[in-house]
This record gives C-alpha cells, structure tokens and sequence, in this order.
C-alpha cells in the first residue's frame, strides 16, 4: 500500500512537473500558461497528445523535435523527474497530514522557480508574490512550532540576503532576496539560515567544477536557483537532523 501511494505521488509530480515547466518558462515573460498550446519554439509545430507524456516523450524524441529536429533541452525531462521524486519524498515523510500539502507546494514552487532562474537568471515577482501570501496562509493552517517562528525565519531570511545584496554591490538579486523571505516562512529561523549554507556551498562546488571544466579565466554568471533549491530542500527535510548532529560535536 505505502509502495502504491508513494507510485502515486511520483506520477502526479512527474504531471505537475511538465506544468511547472511551462509555468517557470512563461509567467516571467508574461505569457498565458494556457495559450498557446506548447510548440517547439523554433519550428512552431504544434505538439501532440504523444509528445506531451511527462519523460517518455523526451526518450522517445531521443530529446529532439519531431519536425526540425532541433534539440530539446534535457532540463525538461530532468525537472519533470525532480518533482516526481520530490512529491514522492514529501510522501514518504510526511504522510498524510497537513505539512504534506506546505512540502507539495514548496517542492512546486522550487521547481518552478528553478527553472525560470535557469531559463532568464531571475526569480520573477509573479512567481515570489504569490508564494508569500499562499504560505503565510499555510504556515496559519501547519505552523511551526512556535508559530512565529515562520515569521521571524522570513525576517532573518530577507534582512541577510538583503544586506548581502548590498555587500556584494549586486551580486545577489533583487529576486533571490524576496525569495527567501518566502523560504523562511516554511523553514523558520535555524533552517533558512542552513539553507544559505548549504546553497553557498553548493553553488561554491558546482562554480568550481565549471571553472576547471571551461578552464574560463572570466567571470561567467551561474544561476543561483538551483542550488537555493537544493539547500532549501535539503534544510526543509533533514535541517533538524543537521543541527542536532552538528551541536552534539560540541
Ligand atoms: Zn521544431
């Protein structure tokens, strides 16, 4: 039964995940998330029911369109996978219970903001907005324990970014800052702080392995998303665990 449920889950995040993708590709440009229906971008052939299945139709493309042949980015496919496996994951966590609807829709909105960083480099206030008020109202129906403490993890999360914002002249922006004042309301204080760890660590890897791999001497922008993503996500499930582990080495 657990096994069917958690099945279940994953297929409804690889569903989602397609829709996440469009979502995270046209809010920012401020286009309809229903019309037009998808197309390739470069021939504008018009996709079918058969290339509309979540992961299979990329395989069965081999990642190219079916008309021009142009190739499909992988991150598609890739994020469609994600939501599966992060949907799966809220499941085998949470249960059924109310903190299982905060992880479903905080995995969404990691997702979607992990693509438009990818895609544009920002986190569009139409996404950020929206994510603030609709967790505020679930952190009233599943709060944290005390309850304020989303509210006082939103404050710490924006005020830090904020002032690294004015640290670094511009090196984090304006996006990433509203963004984590999101975070912070569903991770409370201890959490968004591990979150900003993790993700600089993160991030400080992954600048690395493309530094050494371009052996690029100049300074090329990496999109921030994916790794906030990952720490928040990692900071959301596991946070307490870290910190309880890393206080007991004292
Ligand atoms: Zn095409």
């Amino acid at each position: 039964m657990e096994m069917y449920n958690m099945l279940v889950f994953f297929l409804f995040g690889v569903i989602f995940g397609s829709f996440y993708n469009v979502v995270g590709l046209r809010v920012p440009k401020g286009e309809s998330v229903v019309s037009p229906p998808s197309h390739c971008t470069v021939c504008d052939r018009r996709l079918t029911a058969i290339d509309l299945v979540p992961i299979f139709s990329y395989l069965l493309l081999k990642g190219r369109c079916r008309k021009c042949k142009t190739k499909i980015s992988p991150i598609y496919p890739f994020m469609e996978l994600m939501t599966g496996l992060l949907f799966m994951h809220s499941y085998a966590i949470f249960g059924f219970s109310k903190e299982l609807i905060v992880a479903l829709l905080f995995a969404s909105l990691l997702v979607i903001m992990t693509v438009s960083d990818i895609a544009y480099m920002l986190i569009p206030n139409k996404i950020v907005y929206p994510a603030f008020v609709l967790f505020i109202a679930l952190r009233w129906m599943s709060p944290l324990d005390p309850w304020w403490y989303a509210f006082v993890g939103s404050a710490v999360g924006f005020s830090l970014l904020l002032l690294i914002a004015i640290l670094s002249k511009g090196g984090m922006g304006g996006g990433d800052i509203k963004l984590y004042a999101v975070l912070g309301l569903v991770l409370g204080v201890w959490n968004t702080l591990l979150s900003l760890f993790l993700a600089s660590l993160i991030a400080l890897g992954y600048g690395a392995f493309i530094l050494a791999k371009r052996k690029q001497k100049r300074r090329v922008p990496i999109p921030f998303g994916p790794a906030i993503a990952l720490g928040a996500w990692i900071s959301y499930i596991y946070g307490e665990q870290m910190i309880d582990w890393y206080l007991r080495l004292f």
